[in-house]
C-alpha cells in the first residue's frame, strides 16, 4: 500500500549521527558482520568481545530468534500487525519480510531513536503492495510519543492485535528509566490477543570467569548502559501474560528444533528470550 519515508528528513538527522562515539545499532551490525559502523562501533564491539568472546554467536543467536517469534507470530498465532521497537540497521530477515512472507497483509511499524537507523529506512519500507510498513523516529523510553504518533495510527489497528517486539533492546535500559512500567504502557494500549517478544543480554548462563568480565565491561560505563537481566528480573517483563511454550529460557533454545545442528550453547548465546499473549 504505502510507505512513508522523507528523504528529507534523512538528510536532516544525518547530522545527528555522531560516528566518533559507539552506538548500539552499528555496534550490533558489526557483530553480525555488516558494513554500517565506524572505528568507534568496532573498538567498542571489539572490547565487549574480549570480555566476552561468543558476543557474535550471541548477536547472530539472537536475530535468529527474531526471525523464528516472527514465524511463530505470524503462522501460528495469526498475528498480522507488528510493532518493532530498537529495529537495528536493516539486514537478512527484517520483521516486514519475515511476516509478509507469511501473510502478505501484514502491517508493521518500525522504531529506533538512532539517526543511523532512521538513515537506512527505506530499505525497512519495502513493503508488500498489501501490507505497509512505517518508520517512526522515537525513544522507547516515551512511550506515548510512539503510541500517539499519526504515522503509527494510520499504519496499525489498535483495536485488532499487535505484536509488541522488543528484541535486545531492553538491556539498553536501566532500572531507574522504568523498564516494566514502559512495557506496561505500551501493553495497555493493545488489545486482548496482542503478543510480546522480549530479548535481553544476561550472565547467568556464563561461567564465573566470564561474568566477572561481562559485568565489568558493562559497569566501566566505556560502552554506554547495558543492563544484564537474571532470569526473574527477564520474566518479570512477562507478568500478567500467556507465556507461548516453551516459555523463556535462553534464544539459542527457543523453537530452535529445525535450526541447523550442533546448536551453540546457552552460555555462548547468554541471551534469554520469551513470547508471550495477552489474555
Ligand atoms: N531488534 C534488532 C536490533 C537490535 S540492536 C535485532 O534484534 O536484531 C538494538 C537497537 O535498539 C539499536 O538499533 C538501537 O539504536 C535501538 N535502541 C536502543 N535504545 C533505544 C531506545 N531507548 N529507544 C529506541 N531505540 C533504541
Amino acid at each position: 500500500e504505502e510507505t512513508r519515508f522523507s528523504p528529507v528528513a534523512a538528510e536532516l538527522t544525518s547530522s545527528r549521527i555522531d560516528t566518533s562515539v559507539a552506538h548500539p545499532a552499528r555496534r550490533y551490525n558489526y557483530w553480525l558482520g555488516g558494513k554500517d559502523n565506524f572505528q568507534a562501533d568496532r573498538e567498542s564491539g571489539d572490547a565487549i568481545a574480549a570480555a566476552f568472546p561468543a558476543v557474535r554467536i550471541a548477536a547472530l543467536e539472537n536475530r535468529y530468534f527474531l526471525r523464528r517469534a516472527v514465524s511463530f507470530l505470524a503462522e501460528e498465532a495469526g498475528i498480522r500487525q507488528f510493532l518493532d521497537i530498537g529495529t537495528g540497521i536493516p539486514t537478512a530477515n527484517n520483521t516486514h519480510e519475515v511476516a509478509q512472507s507469511i501473510a502478505p497483509h501484514s502491517r508493521i511499524v518500525y522504531v529506533d531513536n538512532d539517526p543511523i537507523v532512521l538513515s537506512h529506512a527505506r530499505a525497512l519500507l519495502t513493503s508488500s503492495p498489501e501490507g505497509a510498513t512505517a518508520y517512526i523516529d522515537a525513544d522507547l523510553r516515551e512511550p506515548e510519543k510512539i503510541l500517539n504518533h499519526p504515522d503509527l495510527l494510520r499504519t496499525l489497528d489498535l483495536s485488532q492485535p499487535v505484536a509488541l517486539m522488543l528484541i535486545a533492546i531492553t538491556h539498553f535500559i536501566v532500572d531507574s528509566e522504568d523498564p516494566y512500567g514502559i512495557v506496561t504502557r505500551l501493553l495497555d494500549a493493545l488489545p486482548s490477543g496482542s503478543y510480546l517478544a522480549v530479548t535481553n543480554v544476561t550472565t547467568d548462563l556464563m561461567p564465573p570467569e566470564q561474568k566477572r568480565e561481562a559485568d565489568a565491561a558493562a559497569t566501566s560505563g566505556r560502552h554506554g548502559p547495558i543492563r544484564f537481566r537474571s532470569r526473574d528480573e527477564f520474566a518479570r517483563f512477562f507478568d500478567g501474560l500467556e507465556l507461548a511454550p516453551p516459555g523463556i529460557g535462553p534464544v539459542a533454545e527457543w523453537r530452535a528444533e529445525n535450526e541447523p545442528q550442533p546448536r551453540p550453547s546457552a552460555a555462548e548465546a547468554s541471551v534469554y528470550g520469551g513470547v508471550a499473549r495477552k489474555p
